[in-house]
């Protein structure tokens, strides 16, 4: 049976409650925006049989064979299909999944594309119409979180899915594996290829999990806390057995959103925790003012750490694919923490992986 490690402060259904707000907000603009885009290119489609609305007047330009929404999901998908195919990744690096809303160019790729791959989970909360309208209309999506099983995924007492299922190295690679079948079964002339650059992508995620697992146990049990800006790292702490604690992830901006911060700058404080943790796609507020009440209790605190959450970094960073965003969280968060991560071992992965 797996361990959860949520540490004591009840946070566990901050993110969820984030997540559902949004999904519910966002749906309200989807109805009132999406809709009529969508009956707008039902209309042209009927006069004609193209498959694709050439009178809408969108420029010309390649169009892609799959598209993938979130930068995570699309380095999976690239990394398999290599250049056998056109890949289209619609959120660049440093967008916040949660709250990307598809263009106008964005939803008609999205509606006539052979075939999207996104997370799933509620991750895109914004995409969920026009996908729903694919499948209405028989265009076929895959959500790579529907690669894994139900105990797999972390859900809050109201069964609200956590989607943020890459921070745990070994459940990506079994959604990598899912992800080969729907591109062998969806593009058959490439079958054998995908199957094979699945498993391979597969294999180097689990090296990559056992690399982490290890360096992070380098870091003594009671200083593995993470504090970080948003509540992203649950699968990541249960998975490399890690205390999570998510700032923005309780109420923002109110009495009660106060309180938490203060609850949680005594944890901090009393536990002598080392290191705080901020997002490249996230406020540094919050994250700030557990600084700011940790020293103001006479205690040096370091805030000198970024993570990659929700989107891989840009190009240049180190961080602009999977694996080495995921590199560069763990070492961020062994070394910040006390420990030290295995440097022999990421040597031996840096030369087997992209
Ligand atoms: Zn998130």
């Amino acid at each position: 049976m797996e361990k959860m490690y949520f540490g004591s402060i009840d946070l566990s259904n901050d993110c969820m409650r984030r997540d559902t707000a949004l999904w519910n907000s966002r749906f309200g603009n989807l109805r009132s925006t999406t809709v009529p885009l969508i009956c707008l290119l039902f209309a042209v489609l009927s006069g004609c049989n193209t498959g694709r609305p050439n009178g809408a007047g969108l420029p010309n330009r390649v169009q892609p064979q799959i598209i993938a929404t979130t930068s995570l999901v699309g380095d999976m998908v690239r990394t398999i299909v290599g250049d056998r195919l056109e890949v289209r990744v619609l959120m660049p690096a440093g967008v916040d999944p949660h709250l990307y809303q598809p263009t106008r160019s964005d939803a008609v790729d999205l509606l006539y594309c052979p075939l999207v791959v996104y997370n799933g989970l509620q991750l895109e909360g914004q995409f969920g119409e026009v996908l729903q309208k694919r499948k209405t209309i028989g265009h076929r999506t895959f959500a790579v979180s529907d690669s894994l099983s139900n105990h797999s995924i972390i859900a809050s007492q109201g069964n609200i899915p956590d989607p943020h299922i890459w921070m745990d190295a070994s459940l990506w690679a079994i959604c990598a594996i899912g992800l080969g079948e729907e591109l062998a079964a969806h593009f058959p002339d490439h079958a054998a290829a995908f199957r094979r650059s699945a498993a391979e992508y597969a294999e180097g995620l689990r090296k990559l999990d056992a690399w982490a697992y290890d360096s992070l146990q380098t870091v003594a049990a009671e200083q593995r806390v993470l504090v970080t800006a948003h509540d992203a790292f649950r699968y990541f702490g249960r998975r490399y057995e890690v205390e999570v604690y998510g700032v923005q992830g309780m109420s923002t901006a109110s009495e009660a959103g106060i309180a938490d911060v203060n609850q949680l700058v005594q944890m901090v404080h009393l536990r002598s925790v080392p290191a705080v943790f901020f997002e490249t796609s996230v406020s540094k507020r919050q994250v700030q003012a557990i600084v700011d009440g940790v020293q103001a209790y006479g205690k040096s605190i370091s805030a000198d750490h970024t993570l990659y959450s929700d989107s891989l970094g840009p190009a240049g960073s180190g961080a602009e694919t999977y694996h080495g965003m995921m590199r560069s969280n763990v070492v961020t968060i062994t070394t910040a923490l006390g420990g030290a991560a295995l440097s022999n071992e990421l040597d031996n992965l840096t030369m087997n992986l992209k």
